[in-house]
C-alpha cells in the first residue's frame, strides 16, 4: 500500500501540509502540535526517542517541555501517525514509517534502522492460543560493532 506522506523525493514540508496531515488524522493543528511534526515529518522515515524529540525543538526554538513531547507523541500515535517500537525497559522510539516493517536496533549509537518484511521470512510460528490471533510479530535485530 503507496503511503503518500513517504514520498522518495525530498521537498520542503510547508506549516500548511502539516497542519492538513493533523486534521486528516483528527487533531487540531495546534501550534506546538505543528511545531513538533513539522520536526518529525520534514525529511524521511524517522525513529526518535522523545528525549531526541525534545532537544531537536529546543535546538530550533521550539519552547516545549519534555511532557508535552511525550503526550505530542503518544497522541500521534494514536492518531495513526506514528508507530510505537518499544526497544528495552522505558525506552520507546516513535517511528514515522507506520507500515510493518522489522528493525535493526545499534546497541552502541541506540539508533533503529529499518528492515524491510521481505528481507526476513518466519517460519514456525506457532497457534495462537484458543481464541486469540496474532496481530503482528515484531523482530529487533540487535547489532554490535565486528571486532578488527
Ligand atoms: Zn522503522
Amino acid at each position: 500500500m503507496e503511503n503518500p506522506s513517504h514520498s522518495d523525493e525530498t521537498q520542503a514540508v510547508t506549516t500548511e501540509d502539516v497542519a492538513e496531515l493533523l486534521r486528516g488524522a483528527g487533531l487540531r493543528p495546534t501550534r506546538q502540535r505543528v511545531a513538533l511534526a513539522g520536526l518529525l515529518f520534514a525529511e524521511g522515515d524517522r525513529h526518535v526517542t522523545a528525549e531526541w524529540l525534545h532537544e531537536e525543538a529546543l535546538a530550533s526554538k521550539v519552547p516545549v517541555s519534555l511532557a508535552t513531547v511525550y503526550n505530542t507523541l503518544h497522541q500521534f500515535t494514536e492518531a495513526g501517525l506514528l508507530r510505537e517500537v518499544a526497544v528495552e525497559g522505558a525506552r520507546t522510539y516513535f517511528d514515522t514509517n507506520t507500515s510493518n516493517h522489522y528493525h535493526f536496533f545499534c546497541e552502541r549509537s541506540g539508533q533503529l534502522l529499518d528492515i524491510d518484511t521481505d528481507d526476513i521470512r518466519i517460519e514456525g510460528l506457532p497457534e495462537a492460543p484458543e481464541g486469540m490471533a496474532i496481530s503482528r510479530v515484531d523482530v529487533l535485530v540487535r547489532l554490535i560493532k565486528k571486532n578488527g
